[in-house]
């Protein structure tokens, strides 16, 4: 037992300390060139917010849209996250074990890194900040239904709230609701609708309707 707590601690250690590292490298590298007016700040901030809501995320919104139109896909997602995801080609660092875990009318789930920032980056890129903050972190677990009315989604109190607590050696996935209205919808419209945090669990996938 008190072995497997030292793993569980080194692993996040590990990782926490490698990613601070290459922050610490990024950093520099920020600065040096920024003095040497090679680039300018703002558009590296437009970068990093394009991998963090765009790209990333784009790969676990097609997973989930091809969930929602494809049943036997989705069967093999939830029983193995990795592997089926691998089918759709995406996989490689932070993505060997992940699991997919779906909401229905009565489970809501939601993703967490207690320790530090754990995140399935094949499908979801990078982690928000806030993922990443100290408040996020504690209330998760806490209270999960006051963080996720501070993200303005206030489900009713029969939903049973689900907080999973990624590790290096397993992170999550939220497989959200297809939204109602789109029963006639194709693979490549239904991605549109699934947001970054919907895939983290403190948002619902977008109406239809709400991106044309
Ligand atoms: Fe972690």
């Amino acid at each position: 037992m008190a072995h497997d707590h030292d793993h569980h601690d080194h692993d996040h250690h590990h990782e926490g300390s490698e990613l601070s590292d290459v922050a610490l490298r990024v950093r520099a590298l920020e600065t040096v060139l920024t003095q040497k007016g090679l680039v300018d700040p703002a558009a590296l901030d437009m970068i990093v917010d394009t991998y963090e809501t765009k790209v990333g995320p784009r790969n676990g919104a097609r997973v989930v849209a091809r969930a929602w139109i494809d049943p036997a896909f989705k069967a093999r997602l939830l029983e193995d996250g990795a592997k089926a995801i691998g089918e759709l080609g995406y996989g490689g660092r932070g993505g060997e074990h992940i699991a997919v875990v779906e909401n229905t009318s009565a489970v809501h789930n939601m993703v967490v890194c207690t320790l530090c920032s754990c995140y399935p980056w094949p499908v979801l890129g990078l982690p928000p900040v806030w993922y990443k903050s100290a408040p996020y972190r504690s209330r998760a677990v806490i209270d999960p239904r006051g963080v996720l009315k501070d993200f303005g989604v206030t489900l009713s109190d029969d939903v049973e709230i689900r907080v999973w607590d990624s590790t290096s050696e397993m992170r999550y996935l939220v497989l959200p609701m297809r939204p109602g209205g789109t029963e006639d919808w194709d693979e490549e419209k239904l991605a549109d609708l699934v947001t970054r945090d919907s895939m983290i669990g403190v948002s619902q996938p977008l109406a239809p309707g709400a991106r044309t």
